[in-house]
């Protein structure tokens, strides 16, 4: 039964750093409304279990509706920007998000409370605040993982999940941030279980975008 009745155990908000996502073999594509800011963007919110197994596709007949967001199209733009090639103004990637994830989810958030509880999740973090603050600039520098992760630690109250991928120049780098919430998307708690993150312990690199 795929109807989503089911109720997820936690929510993983995972946020991306542009500058990873570019660097690599495959490359990015700005988006059509130009290149995002400096800054981290929403990859996606995402239901999940205790036991590491998600739920995914729950509804096929609940696509995506853009009259439903109208009003927060311009916040999408700036904050979910989509990095995938060919460009586009994003809605793809908003499409496959709300099909994959969103529709698992949907007795707790609806569609227009989908995409707006990530787009206030990420205004209340300010993750890359949080991180300039502690003195991790992205500025192609070389970071300990537990300098950036006691970091989030101590803005958010919780443990993270930091993921890294590896940069054309083969260094390990700040890629994907995992935050976790209550089985509402109400707040913030200790992920459950934490996404395989593969950074370097002592030189995590934090690239310019
Ligand atoms: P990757 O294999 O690149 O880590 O993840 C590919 C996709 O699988 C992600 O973009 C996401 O849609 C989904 N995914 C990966 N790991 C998790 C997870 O732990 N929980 C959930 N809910 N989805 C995941
Ligand atoms: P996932 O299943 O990993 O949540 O979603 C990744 C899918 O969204 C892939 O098909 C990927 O090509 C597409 N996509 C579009 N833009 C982006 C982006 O900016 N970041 C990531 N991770 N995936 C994107
Ligand atoms: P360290 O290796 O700096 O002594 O440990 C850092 C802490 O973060 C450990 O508790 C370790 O288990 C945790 N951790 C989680 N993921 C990673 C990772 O990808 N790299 C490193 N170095 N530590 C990680």
């Amino acid at each position: 039964d795929l109807s989503g009745a089911q109720a997820c155990h936690f929510f993983y908000f995972v946020q991306q750093w542009p500058g990873s996502v570019c660097d690599t073999r495959q490359s990015c594509c700005y988006p059509t409304p130009g290149k995002p800011s400096a800054n981290f963007g929403v990859h996606g919110l995402w239901p999940n279990y205790n036991d590491g197994v998600y739920p995914s596709n729950c509804d096929p007949h609940s696509p995506l509706d853009l009259s439903k967001i109208s009003d927060l199209l311009g916040r999408m733009q700036s904050e979910w920007p989509m990095l995938a090639c060919p460009s586009s103004s994003g809605r793809q990637f908003w499409q496959h998000e709300w099909e994959k994830h969103g529709t698992c989810s949907e007795s707790v958030l609806d569609q227009r409370r989908y995409f707006l509880t990530a787009l206030d999740l990420k205004r209340e973090v300010n993750l890359l605040g949080t991180l300039q603050a502690a003195g991790i600039q992205p500025d192609g520098g070389f970071y300990r993982f537990s300098s950036i992760s006691n970091a989030i630690k101590a803005a958010t109250g919780h443990t993270s999940g930091i993921q890294c991928n590896i940069g054309e120049d083969k260094n390990s780098q700040l890629y994907q941030v995992y935050l976790c919430l209550d089985s509402s998307a109400n707040s913030f708690i200790d992920c459950p279980i934490l996404p395989r993150s593969s950074c370097n312990s002592d030189r995590v690199a934090f690239l310019a975008f």
